[in-house]
């Protein structure tokens, strides 16, 4: 599903390089549920913008889906996003003047040209699936952070994505919320065998994976699969 090979991504800082991901080689596999940690500053964020093609690598390949998309425009790389990749972020990113519907039904006006009926069907299923019906015309400040945090699960996952990638996605929730939040991504996966890439060092995602790839100054030092 995504593999790198000699993947490298540097940070100009005036005169100096920054070598953020060095030599980054890692194949993760359709429908896998998958972690990467590290301390704060070690280039998970990095790595996740890489390999959700919100941003390019300075050398190496990056194939996600059979698709180089270090080869692609910007409007192709874009496009390519829309219909294969979804993200969660801490901050939620709601559109603060959109309601809970508009929110989700949001990206299948940008990138896919579809009948209202069908972005209602679709739009409704996920507000049940991730239990925000009775809050569909509220607006996301009259949100709790775990109903925001499941407003975004859902407008991730509209578009069908074979890959979501979270960065963070329970930083700002409490551990009740937390664990609502991680069993709900893991429903999906389960259901849909969505592959889902989070970075983060929180404890009750990190023993929820079943891989856990560890950074430490843009390289990987350890890729461990959890046995069940
Ligand atoms: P993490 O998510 O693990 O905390 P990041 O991927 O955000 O780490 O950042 C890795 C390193 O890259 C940090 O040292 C950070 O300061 C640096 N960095 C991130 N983005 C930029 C940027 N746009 N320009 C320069 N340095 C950056
Ligand atoms: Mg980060």
């Amino acid at each position: 599903m995504i593999q790198t090979k000699h993947t490298n991504k540097i940070y100009k800082m005036g005169e100096i390089d920054l070598e953020i991901i060095k030599d980054l080689n890692l194949e993760i596999g359709h429908g896998e549920f998958v972690a990467i940690v590290g301390p704060s500053g070690s280039g998970k964020s990095t790595v996740l913008n890489l390999l959700g093609c919100l941003d390019k690598p300075n050398s190496g390949e990056i194939v996600v889906d059979g698709v180089d998309v270090t080869k692609l425009s910007t409007t192709e790389l874009a496009n390519f996003r829309g219909k294969n990749i979804g993200f969660i972020f801490q901050s939620f990113n709601l559109i603060p003047v959109l309601s809970v519907y508009e929110n989700i039904e949001y990206p299948l006006i940008m990138i896919q040209n579809l009948p209202k009926e069908i972005r209602d069907e679709k739009i409704m299923h996920l507000l049940k699936e991730v239990n925000m019906l009775e809050q569909k015309d509220k607006f996301p400040d009259q949100l709790s952070g775990g109903q925001r945090q499941r407003v975004a699960i859902a407008r991730a996952l509209v578009t069908e994505p074979k890959i979501v990638f979270a960065d963070e996605p329970t930083a700002n929730l409490d551990t009740k919320t937390s664990n609502q939040i991680i069993e709900l991504m893991r429903k999906i996966q389960k259901e849909f065998k969505t592959t889902f890439i989070f970075a983060t060092h929180d404890e009750k995602i990190v023993s929820a994976v079943d891989r856990i790839i560890t950074l430490v100054d843009g390289v990987v030092v350890d890729d461990k699969r959890i046995e069940l």
